[in-house]
């Protein structure tokens, strides 16, 4: 028996198989860029000898239905699935579960219509998500489906952190709170710490750090997120590839009467053309470290901006936790960068957070430590996986029915 886990962007479908008992990935694929000319599927699977393959289709993928349609021929052709109503589950990553959600759920009428219901916090990705569950509910009606939201991980946070100080009614009325994203990672990469260092997750006190595209910081004491940097949208907190983090908010209203920017142009704004992109007009990771290497200005004050906001945050939350036993950094930068986290720790001395400069530059592909021998604080860089942990949380949802 096999748990799929499926993630269903606006023009993407991620899907990932697993085998059970283990969890062993038995095939993953994206496809990708649906609606246009350009669409294509690829599926990477294990052959039966372990050998790892490719399969790929170039046709145009019209829509969701479609894709789904193409996603289970490729499991099929592969070998590794035989029918999509054979799989013990499928868990389905949701963005926003607003308040409705603190864990993962069996997918009903009812789950559907609390997703759809939270679409106007969410209307770029909780669509997506509905459309993808809705037609693999179609094409697999007798599998037991999960439901695994980015934000039940921060519903742990106490109200006065997660309320922010404008008319009580707008959080009445409205909603108005802060959510938090990523959690699916940092509940995994700081459950992954835990077991690491050999402590029980109940003892410690976590700092995550989720660098991505989209960037974020939790503070975690026991296991539970006490605070989380990203707020009512995916917008606020630390700066990201294309989007501002922080900032005054009577900046927009100052460019609202300055200038002819409308609300659109300023939502497009701090979302697509701020953050790493504003400052230097690159927002891979990747290119700004070789351009600062290189003695370009921007990009390297690009950097350091991006590396000084997220110290901040590891001191606000070690004030906000009473201390820190483990910083750990995730994400395409956080587990790949090695001067991003050299800069984000730089000067951290006194506060007990100390790296090794050899065990920091060291290539890596698995959990590591990298705090200096007299540092207080452990420092690890723990690969996420997001798939791995929806697929966690859909088995036991399913067995515990
Ligand atoms: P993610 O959203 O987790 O896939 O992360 C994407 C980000 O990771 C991009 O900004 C990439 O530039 C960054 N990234 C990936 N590999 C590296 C690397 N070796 N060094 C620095 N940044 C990297």
């Amino acid at each position: 028996m096999k748990i799929l886990v499926m993630n269903s962007g606006s023009s993407s479908l991620k899907f990932q198989l697993f085998n059970l008992p283990d969890l062993t990935v038995s095939a993953s694929g994206l496809i990708e860029q649906m609606g246009d000319e350009q669409s294509s599927a690829r599926l990477i699977y294990f052959d039966s000898a372990g050998t790892q393959q490719t399969l790929k289709q170039t046709v145009p993928v019209a829509e969701h239905r479609q894709a789904i349609i193409i996603m289970a021929d490729l499991l099929r052709e592969s070998g590794t699935m035989n029918d999509i109503q054979e799989l013990a589950g499928i868990g389905h990553r949701v963005v926003h579960g607003g308040e409705a959600f603190h864990e993962p759920v069996l997918i009903d009428d009812r789950v559907i219509s609390a997703i759809e219901e939270l679409i106007p916090l969410a209307p770029l990705h909780n669509p997506a998500n509905l459309t993808g569950i809705r037609v693999a509910l179609e094409q697999a009606g007798t599998v037991p489906q999960v439901a695994v939201f980015d934000t039940a991980f921060h519903q742990s946070i106490p109200e006065h952190g997660y309320l922010y100080a404008l008319p009580y009614k707008l959080y009445q009325e409205q909603k108005v709170r802060r959510y938090g994203f990523h959690g699916t990672s940092h509940d995994y990469v700081s459950k992954q710490a835990a077991q690491f260092i050999g402590q029980p997750i109940t003892e410690l006190n976590i700092i995550s750090v989720h660098l991505g595209n989209g960037t974020s910081a939790a503070a975690i004491r026991g296991g539970k997120c006490i605070d989380t940097s990203m707020g009512l949208t995916p917008l606020e907190g630390l700066i990201m590839g294309t989007r501002s983090g922080d900032l005054d908010p009577a900046i927009l209203f100052y460019l609202a009467r300055e200038t002819d920017m409308d609300m659109d142009d300023l939502d497009g704004m701090l979302n697509k053309e701020s953050g790493l992109k504003g400052i230097c007009g690159e927002n891979d990771m990747r290119t700004i470290t070789e351009l600062a290497g290189q003695g370009d200005r921007l990009a390297r004050l690009a950097l350091t901006m991006f590396c000084y906001r997220l110290k901040k945050y590891i001191g606000a939350y070690m004030a906000a936790l009473g201390g820190v036993d483990c910083i750990v950094f995730t994400g395409g930068i956080g587990e790949n960068s090695a001067i991003v986290r050299q800069m984000s720790c730089q000067g951290l001395e006194r506060l007990g957070i100390s790296l090794d400069k050899e065990k920091n530059t060291k290539q890596r592909n698995a959990i590591s430590e990298i705090q200096a021998t007299d540092s207080i604080v452990k420092i690890l860089v723990v690969p996420t996986d997001e798939e791995l942990e929806i697929a966690t949380q859909t088995l036991r949802v399913i067995t515990e029915r």
